[in-house]
């Protein structure tokens, strides 16, 4: 058994200066009944803690860092970069650089702004497609999450999910009742809601792949439905690829399901570890923001050159083979969970796609956040509790997705699966 000792004391300092001791909500340990682990280092798969316990890490700071922890071309330019300077306000090249880039990956981002999170981007996404259409109404779906904007706390995935919240009390009325929400992977339900309210949609923002309920990829054909629904009635259609972009495939979602967004936002491993966030699509309404249009966006620290420089050394080291290595550990992996949990009589659902896998403590199939509400959070607790003990670092909450990095050996799948394997026989169900 390990100890967390230094972390518990630390956590009593954090407590009286931060709300839940922590700067985000997904940090504290609430939900698994323990404390936050203090981090003291990371390199490559490893996470190391203030105790001295090793972890293989599978959160990988909430899916950018996809490379491991503090890769050394990363490390070395961003140690080049800072040299020069932190921040200009101004063009640099390392902008230009960065956006041609992410077209080669996602082409159907002809124009795009940077901005330091991924809230930023799709806050900004919903206010464009709001000015470009004229239009009020926003759709989301009940359990994907897009960050903390107002218009978007309205039946969120992620914290909200964990903490069991709807809608977060500070969202004005007025600004919720114009959030709609359907459930995921519901056709019908999307279809009857633009016949009744198809005039007043602005757009339509999705997780194409759903990662904040947990792991739940989209039914292709309730994408194709969105594309057809939003072209008829003159909507925008937003993917929200903050975790899913470099993630469920190279070149995102889009490119996995061969369906065309008219704006995409991405985040996460865009910035490789540094705070960034993108918005683009169709030049058509990219051309409105400001100054070319009057939907106005703008940001102090956007398309900063550390960031920059930390997103262009990620994406660079980018290609088609370490995705396939990644997958193929994931699928071995996954494989060999499944069986585990079988064979232990533990009721479990496990899936991936590219470097994203999740799980459930029920018996699949799982589509929505319906479905994943009846994951058993009480033997997650546990089970939660069993394998950090045993230095698998994982999502302390049933509502998020792991991920894996090109760092991960197969001797992590290994032990990964050996720790796993253990649990499902000695925790009690
Ligand atoms: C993480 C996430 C966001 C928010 O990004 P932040 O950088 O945390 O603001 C938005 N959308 C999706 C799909 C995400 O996973």
């Amino acid at each position: 058994m390990i100890s967390f000792e230094k972390s518990i004391a630390a956590y009593k300092e954090a407590v009286k200066l931060m709300p839940g001791g922590v700067n985000s909500p997904v940090r504290a340990y609430k939900n698994v009944d323990m404390t936050p682990i203090f981090i003291e280092r990371g390199k490559n798969q490893n996470l190391y803690d203030i105790d001295g316990n090793a972890y293989i890490d599978y959160v990988l700071s909430w899916g950018p860092l996809i490379l491991g922890h503090a890769d050394d071309e990363v490390i070395k330019a961003l140690k080049d970069t800072i040299d020069k300077g932190t921040s200009f306000g101004a063009p640099t090249l390392l902008e230009n650089k960065i956006a041609e880039l992410v077209q080669k990956f996602v082409p159907s981002m002809e124009m795009m702004r940077m901005v330091s999170s991924g809230t930023e981007a799709t806050m900004s996404a919903v206010r464009l497609a709001r000015g470009y259409t004229k239009r009020d109404k926003i759709v989301k779906f009940i359990g994907c999450y897009h960050g903390h904007s107002d218009s978007l706390l309205v039946d969120a995935g992620s914290g909200l999910a964990t903490f069991d919240i709807n809608t977060s009390p500070g969202v004005p009325k007025n600004v919720a009742l114009e959030t709609l929400t359907v459930p995921y992977n519901d056709e019908a339900a999307i279809t009857d809601l633009f016949k009744r309210h198809g005039d007043e949609i602005a757009g339509v923002i999705v997780e194409p792949v759903a990662g904040n309920m947990g792991f739940v990829p989209a039914k292709k054909s309730f994408l194709q439905t969105l594309r057809d629904l939003t072209t008829k009635y003159g909507s925008v259609l937003i993917f929200d690829e903050v975790m899913s972009g470099f993630r469920c495939d190279m070149r995102g979602a889009q490119h996995l399901y061969d369906i065309k967004p008219d704006l995409t936002t991405l985040g996460k491993v865009i910035g490789g570890g540094l705070p960034v966030g993108t918005f683009g699509g169709k030049r058509e309404i990219m051309k409105n923001i400001t100054p070319d249009g009057k939907v106005y966006h703008a940001g102090t620290l956007s398309g900063n050159p550390l960031a920059m420089m930390a997103g262009i050394k990620t994406l660079e080291q980018l290609n088609q083979e370490t995705y396939d290595q990644m997958s193929a550990k994931l699928d071995r992996l996954c494989t060999a969970l499944q069986a585990a949990a079988d064979k232990n009589g533990v009721t479990f659902t496990i899936r991936h796609r590219g470097t994203m896998w999740g799980y459930f403590f029920n018996k699949g199939p799982v589509e929505n956040f319906a479905d994943v509400q009846k994951s058993d959070k009480d033997y997650f607790t546990r089970f939660f509790q069993y394998v950090i003990q045993r230095g698998i670092y994982l999502a302390p909450s049933p509502y998020e997705t792991s991920f894996i990095s090109t760092k991960h050996t197969d001797a992590d799948i290994d032990k990964t699966i050996e720790v796993f394997s253990d649990a499902f026989a000695n925790v009690e169900k």
